[in-house]
């Protein structure tokens, strides 16, 4: 299509098209917002939209659209189908625009940048992240993430091999790398945005962030001159970027940039953090019946996404920790507290979200009255903690502020049932504004001034049926049947004529119409102004809103610990520094929330100096070893972010980091052998593990064959002993593991204890001392309803393989002490030679050095037969 022949409105959506990147361009016509050519044929595929066909012939375009008022849902199925949308918006009204309205693209839309309600979880985060490779340390990253919707911007410079973790942690939705990166995203369902390289350049990033904040440098925020910084704020310089050429409004209610420091949170490396369901769980990537999801009983989503933060970052100071227990103690001795706080919290609306839409220019009137109410709630809160007694919530109750002139303003001029919409007014209170109530009483007093009128025409003309009405289209009439066409008087002038009757204006109803109509404008422009000044007067308040939020946020998550301690009999554990691990009778605290109370069997975990730093569980599947070390990581987690835990007594010493290598997970469609991944991880654990890591581990070396399978399994526990030490629990159903405990000090050995009763077994799910005497394989595949057949004939097999003494995965059932010593010995003499091979044995060596060509048939069967009995 030649560029003469388009219409100028075609024209500007050409225009506009190349302005949108790879977007899908929404461009409003009218009621609808329509997409064209190639964009309309993606969107018929992925929204189920009708493709029609604009202009006939060789002019002819693929033209797919939908209703404006449904932009937000079909947006949210844009994103989800992972396409990014470009709206552009009709700038004025048409109907009062000369020529060609006015159109702009007012923001490009994709997963890391929606911030309409409806497309977003009120209780998660929502972040967009960028990554850059340092350009001199090429083991070095910068990562930086914001939350657009609420304003929470960070950036850190990390080791490369942290950013998996990092990335798993944060779980950002989409995510910008330079054009030029090659590696692998470590994170699945992510929207991956390429970016220019020069949007990562450190001189750009650091003129856009200075100017962005409006400082001249950002030591302000704790960043330094130094080196260590630069690929942090080049991150963040391409974030800033992105959103500037994407949002096309204020990014102001971006007020800091966070530096964030590793080592100050207690780690968890992403595969751990899958393996344990922190936030989401294995499979489905889903939120409850994960940690997050039990813990989460917080009444407000500012609470909800900042216990998030919490579980992705749990403590590591004692002094910092304790504060918050000492928070959640205080509530939980004064039950009414805690639930008044709570109560009061569910009147408390989304301050950051509103804040952000307001700063953005896209808050609504309910936004306002929505703040206007939750500030109205907030002397409750000083109130209420006025008796508080521990730091932590006297600090909150002095951050919580009233904003006192500001709550007047809006609870004085907004109505009790604002619209969402700021242009058709209608939500400034009646006596807020002289003149606007002067406008209204020109509206309303309209019904009297027109029953007056049409009294005083029926009795001018004599026309018993005359009647004055009003329609959108002719504005004023009077209508008379056309019976009583012959009384009209001359002055009447005709309009339209409908059915029986005709309609008709006068001077009088003329100049009333055009009064009326003028007073609805007015009012409408008042309105938008003192709409505007609200709006102005609200972002003036901002920083003290921001520290009201954070307080609530706070005060939900510390209350719900405090419920929950409550509700569900958790005790407040003593952390401290030296690395011991002490609960009695402790809970999985997933389990123990989701199942009937009582069910669940509480153990006891000790590990310390007398009792073994390092602890092997054994015990048949199903008996509960998983459920039991995933208990120990999970509730060392819970006590180092402030929460009490499911236990009756507790002491935990505090933990660097948590390693959990759990269970054979389905790696499949990673790509990777489970062998591999799981020997990456245990390679990664031995690496990265110190004194004060917490280590689980889950049936190391399963992946192999048996032997080798042992051999690493019996080296890894060797060396977190020798060479480590630290706190390490390992469930494994290789029994022969279980003899270490008799060569080092700091191992012992725990089992599940079973109940074995006419051939059948019952799981008491309870650790006991010892190492397990009996494997139960048989017995649990008999469970499973593995065939008769097939169970018989594995006893026998089993029988004859312990008899020749061979057994190699299996403890013997030997009682006495003598017996399992001589099958120890010849056990661990059988995993040597698997180790080393059979290569030191005399024969070997003479097999290897014998000259075949100068060897008879005769000499050969000599040398077998000497072998053989050799051997
Ligand atoms: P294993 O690792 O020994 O194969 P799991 O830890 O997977 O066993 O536990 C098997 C099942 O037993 C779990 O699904 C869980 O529901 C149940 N279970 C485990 N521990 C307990 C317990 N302490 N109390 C009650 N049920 C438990």
């Amino acid at each position: 299509m030649s560029d003469a022949s388009l219409t100028p409105m075609m024209r500007q959506y050409f225009d506009a098209k190349t302005m949108c990147g790879g977007a899908l361009l929404l461009f409003r016509m009218g009621d609808f917002y329509e997409l064209f050519n190639d964009d309309a044929k993606t969107a018929a595929q992925v929204l189920g939209l009708a493709l029609t066909s604009r202009a006939k012939g060789a002019d002819a375009m693929p033209m797919a659209g939908f209703p404006y008022h449904q932009l937000d849902v079909y947006i949210g199925k844009l994103i989800t189908a992972g396409y990014r949308a470009a709206v552009c918006e009709q700038m004025e009204d048409p109907k009062k625009a000369k020529g060609l309205v006015k159109r702009e693209i007012t923001r490009i839309v994709s997963p890391g940048t929606v911030t309409e309600d409806a497309l977003l979880d009120p209780r998660t985060n929502n972040f967009l992240a960028a990554i850059v490779p340092d350009t001199d340390d090429p083991e070095c990253r910068g990562l930086s993430w914001v939350e657009l919707s609420t304003g929470k911007f960070e950036a850190a410079t990390l080791p490369r091999r942290q950013l998996a973790d990092q990335l798993a942690r944060i779980h950002p939705t989409e995510l910008l790398v330079p054009d030029t990166y090659g590696e692998e995203i470590p994170l699945e369902k992510i929207m991956v945005t390429r970016r220019p390289e020069w949007a990562f350049g450190f001189k750009t990033a650091l003129e856009n962030l200075c100017r962005h904040f409006k400082t001249a440098t950002l030591e302000g925020f704790g960043f330094t001159d130094g080196k260590a910084d630069v690929p942090a704020l080049r991150a963040a310089g391409a974030v800033l970027d992105y959103l500037g050429e994407t949002q096309c409004r204020s990014l102001e209610h971006l007020d800091t940039l966070i530096p964030y420091r590793t080592g100050r949170q207690l780690e968890i490396d992403e595969a751990s953090r899958r393996s344990l369901e922190i936030a989401r769980t294995m499979r489905e990537g889903r939120r409850d019946n994960t940690l997050l999801g039990i813990l989460d009983h917080c009444t407000t989503s500012m609470g909800a996404r900042l216990l998030g933060d919490w579980v992705g970052a749990p403590l590591t100071d004692i002094r910092e920790i304790e504060a918050r227990q000492d928070a959640v103690a205080e509530l939980c001795a004064d039950d009414r507290t805690a639930t008044a706080l709570r109560e009061h919290l569910r009147k408390v609306y989304d301050l950051e979200r509103l804040m952000t839409r307001i700063g953005q220019g896209r808050g609504t009137p309910r936004d306002l009255a929505c703040i206007g109410r939750t500030l109205l709630v907030v002397p409750v809160f000083h109130e209420l903690l006025g008796p508080a007694s521990s730091t932590l919530l006297r600090t909150l109750r002095e951050l919580v502020d009233p904003c006192e002139t500001l709550c007047k303003s809006l609870t004085e001029a907004l109505v009790e049932e604002c619209p969402i919409n700021s242009r058709e007014g209608g939500f400034i209170r009646d006596g807020f504004h002289a003149e606007l109530d002067e406008y209204r009483r020109l509206k309303q007093g309209g019904k009297e001034w027109i029953a007056r009128y049409q009294a005083e025409e029926t009795e001018r003309t004599g026309i018993p049926k005359l009647k004055v009405g009003y329609n959108r289209v002719f504005g004023y009439y009077i209508e008379i049947t056309n019976v009583n066409r012959d009384k009209i008087p001359p002055s009447y002038v005709r309009k339209q004529t409908i059915k029986n009757a005709e309609r008709y204006i006068t001077p009088e109803l003329k100049e009333y119409e055009e009064k009326v109509l003028t007073a609805d404008e007015r009012a409408c422009e008042l309105e938008a102004e003192i709409f505007e000044r609200l709006v102005r007067q609200t972002i003036a308040n901002r920083g003290a809103m921001h520290k009201t939020a954070a307080a609530f946020a706070h005060l939900d998550v510390l209350a719900n610990f405090a419920v929950l301690a409550r509700d569900r009999g958790y005790c407040r554990p003593r952390i401290v520094p030296e690395p011991v691990l002490k609960i009695i009778d402790g809970r999985h605290p997933v389990l123990d929330a989701i199942e009937s109370q009582g069910t669940f069997v509480p153990n006891d975990t000790v590990s310390d100096d007398s009792s073994g730093r390092i602890q092997l569980i054994t015990g048949p599947n199903m008996a509960g070893k998983s459920t039991f070390i995933r208990q120990i990581a999970l509730l060392t987690l819970m006590g180092q972010i402030g929460s009490f835990i499911p236990a009756r007594e507790a002491e935990l010493g505090v933990v660097d980091r948590i390693f959990a290598r759990v269970g054979a997970s389905d790696e499949i469609s990673r790509g990777q052998s489970t062998f591999m991944v799981e020997m990456t991880e245990t390679a990664r654990i031995l690496n990265m593990a110190t004194p004060k890591s917490l280590v689980i581990l889950d049936e190391i070396g399963r992946g192999t064959s048996t032997y080798d399978g042992i051999s690493l399994a019996w080296a890894v526990v060797e060396y977190l002993h020798d060479k480590i030490g630290c706190r390490t629990f390992f469930a494994t159903h290789y029994h022969e593991l279980t003899d270490l405990e008799e060569t080092f000090t700091g191992i012992t050995n725990r089992n599940v204890a079973i109940r074995e009763h006419n051939g059948e077994i019952a799981f008491l799910h309870k650790i006991v001392p010892g190492a397990a005497d009996k494997s139960y394989g048989i017995h649990v595949a008999r469970l499973a309803g593995v065939p008769q057949r097939v169970l018989r004939r594995a006893e026998e097999i089993l029988e004859e393989l312990e008899r020749t003494h061979v057994r190699a995965t299996a403890i013997g059932v030997e009682k006495d002490p003598e017996q399992r010593k001589a099958r120890r010995v010849a056990n661990v003499g059988r995993i040597q030679f698997s180790l080393f091979g059979p290569d030191d044995h005399p024969v070997i060596e003479e097999l290897r050095a014998l000259n075949l060509e100068s060897l008879s048939p005769m000499d050969a069967f000599r040398l077998l037969d000497d072998w053989r009995k050799r051997l």
